[in-house]
């Protein structure tokens, strides 16, 4: 497997172990790009992805949904969500580096992971038609996250995840119908917090509604938190008449006092 090399990712910038002068934080942030290759997930050097962690996701998909019941209970169905690793270590380290420090070579890792829990998932499911094709968008980020990442990176984990429910017998096709406005980020928030922050920011872009009106849609987001991304969206799209029959994530942060990582700590503790 070639593994992507620095000048790949950034040919203008000097080559490994090159002393760069300059503020710290574009230090930091050309860090992750320009040193020699290291496990995304783990930091192993000399490969981009591990075994150890290419293993945590290579798993059988589980439910995780009763993680974030108070929000995904919105009408009194409980929505299941499939998920492959606990979001702690190795593999919430692995999709931080994805989404906020350019690693975006695992897009494809991460992509095939879903491809394979998809088509687990769809094995167990009673086929559908290809008439109805189940459509399978990707929780949207926010319009600044989207420039500096050149496009919502979980748009590809949809894509992932359509190809295994198709691959396994569920015709699936994706579909990028969310869009987020503009707002606040959810990095520490609290479950209160993220659903307040979140709520009408969530919406189905133009021309979405076409894809979506009629349709049983599956979602995909990255990690499983609160749930108050994977409702708003559902909100969305059930108000635009299509009918949310689940989701996917890569991973599920495990409920505060189990082992909360650090930037999930609320700041405050939230009103009532
Ligand atoms: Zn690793």
């Amino acid at each position: 497997m070639p593994r992507p090399s620095a000048s790949s990712l950034l040919p203008a910038l000097p080559v490994a172990g090159a002393r760069v002068a300059g503020p710290r934080s574009l230090l930091a942030e050309l860090a992750g790009l320009v040193v020699p290759v290291a496990c995304g997930g783990c930091g192993l050097p000399d490969v981009p992805w591990c075994a150890g962690c290419a293993a945590l996701l290579t798993v059988r998909p589980w439910r995780c949904e009763e993680r974030a019941a108070r929000l995904d209970r919105l009408d009194g169905r409980p929505l299941p969500v499939w998920t492959l690793a606990e979001g702690v270590g190795a593999a919430r380290q692995a999709v931080v580096a994805w989404k906020d420090r350019g690693r975006v070579d695992l897009t494809p890792r991460f992509a095939a992971a879903l491809r394979d829990a998809g088509r687990t998932v769809a094995l167990a499911a009673p086929a559908v038609p290809a008439s109805a094709a189940l459509r399978v968008v990707g929780a949207p980020s926010s319009p600044a996250a989207r420039r500096r990442r050149g496009g919502n990176l979980v748009d590809a984990l949809a894509r992932g995840v359509a190809a295994g429910l198709t691959a396994g017998g569920v015709a699936a096709v994706p579909s990028d119908a969310l869009r987020r406005r503009p707002g606040a980020d959810q990095v520490g928030l609290g479950a209160r917090g993220r659903a307040r922050n979140l709520a009408g920011r969530v919406r189905v872009r133009g021309g979405g509604e076409l894809e979506v009106r009629g349709r049983a849609v599956v979602l995909v987001d990255d990690v499983l938190t609160t749930g108050a991304t994977l409702a708003a969206s559902r909100a969305a799209l059930e108000s635009a008449g299509a009918v949310v029959v689940g989701a996917f994530t890569l991973a599920s942060t495990p409920p505060p006092g189990v082992a909360p990582p650090s930037h999930e700590v609320p700041s405050a503790r939230p009103p009532g």
